[in-house]
């Protein structure tokens, strides 16, 4: 009998979560293993869902799909767990001066931008089809999930103890068919696959308590995202080193934006971890075959983890196509 298991996935954060997930609901087997980094992106995160982002406040990349992607995954994890983890929110981004509002006129005549505006006066835009995953709830719950079927493990993957055969992996006493990388920006130290080039963008985000009463996301430079009455998810700062700058700079712009008194719960840290051209890297190994990487998420782990997940998925089970836009293959000549 070959009692191999599909998957091992190295990584559970929000990408290995995703995957494995895709393939508990497709009836296989795998299992996941972490090292619990306690400053991984995953546990800084914010959650936030957005179709519209950064300073020139560009739409998504396949946005459409993206989206109706993390709405039908995050669900039937919702249902699986029987607990409620993805979030319906709008976003508010509060008008600057005058000619913020005529660049959000100027976008409102593309059809691109004009379905997600939900209303605009002369104080700022309301958009739609946002929200945040729980992303915290999200990890822990499924963690629990997984280690009760026996197939998490707090371990730190050492790629020696890792063998390839002719068809299949074995690692420590156990045989898998696939091997799939899913940690974020540790996979520099790993390095197992040598040819891409990730960057570490770090950052802080913070929780807040405040007597400030708003149901919507606000979006000005920073997020503001209200999780409980009076109880507020903040981010996030960028940064090109791997320090923990601490709280003060998102404290600070907080203050500045609300002007009301604030106090901090909580500070979290986390490295995200970034590719040249800012598009996920999915996709198998140039010379170890099936072994495969979800890596370069950067600061959209929560719309396009479930997205890649399932297009490696179909990738190994069906052979279907994996985008070129998010193709390892772009990094090989
Ligand atoms: C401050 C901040 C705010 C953010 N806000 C948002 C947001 O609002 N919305 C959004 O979509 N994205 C946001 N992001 C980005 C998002 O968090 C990332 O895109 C996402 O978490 C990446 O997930 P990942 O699983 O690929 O990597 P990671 O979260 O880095 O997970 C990698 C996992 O691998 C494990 N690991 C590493 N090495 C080993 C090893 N040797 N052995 C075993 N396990 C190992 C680590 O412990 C970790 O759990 C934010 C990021 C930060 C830092």
């Amino acid at each position: 009998m070959d009692n191999k298991i599909d998957y091992l996935i190295v990584g559970q954060g929000i990408s290995g979560t995703c995957f494995a997930w895709k393939s508990y609901i497709g009836k296989q087997t795998f299992k996941i293993i972490d090292k619990e980094n306690s400053f991984s992106a995953s546990k800084a995160s914010v959650g936030i869902y957005n179709p519209i982002t950064g300073r020139k406040f560009n739409v998504t990349w396949n946005v459409d799909k993206l989206f109706n992607e993390l709405k039908y995954f995050y669900t039937q994890v919702e249902k699986i767990l029987d607990e409620k983890l993805l979030f319906e929110k709008n976003i508010f981004r509060p008008f600057k001066d005058n000619s913020t509002i005529n660049d959000w006129n100027i976008r409102l005549a593309s059809k691109k931008y004009q379905k997600f505006c939900e209303k605009i006066n002369d104080d700022g835009i309301l958009t739609n089809t946002s929200g945040y995953l729980d992303v915290k709830k999200f990890l822990l719950s499924s963690k629990k999930y997984f280690d009760k079927l026996g197939r998490y493990k707090r371990e730190n993957f050492d790629k020696n103890k890792l063998k390839i055969k002719e068809n299949y992996f074995s690692y420590k006493n156990e045989e898998f068919k696939y091997v799939i990388m899913c940690t974020g920006i540790s996979e520099k130290k790993i390095n197992l696959f040598g040819g891409i080039k990730l960057n570490g963008v770090s950052g802080n985000s913070i929780i807040i308590q405040s007597k400030m009463e708003n149901k919507n996301i606000i979006n000005k430079g920073i997020n503001i995202l209200p999780i409980k009455k009076y109880v507020y998810h903040i981010g996030s700062t960028y940064y090109h080193n791997v320090i923990d700058e601490g709280p003060d700079e998102l404290v600070n712009k907080t203050k500045n934006l609300i002007k009301d008194d604030i106090s901090l719960i909580d500070s979290r840290f986390g490295i995200r971890s970034t590719s040249k051209d800012r598009r996920p890297i999915v996709g198998e190994h140039n010379k170890i075959k099936n072994l495969f990487i979800i890596n370069a998420m950067g600061s959209k782990g929560v719309s396009q983890a479930p997205y890649c997940s399932e297009k490696l998925f179909n990738y190994i089970n069906e052979d279907k196509n994996i985008d070129k836009e998010i193709n390892i293959d772009r990094y090989r000549s």
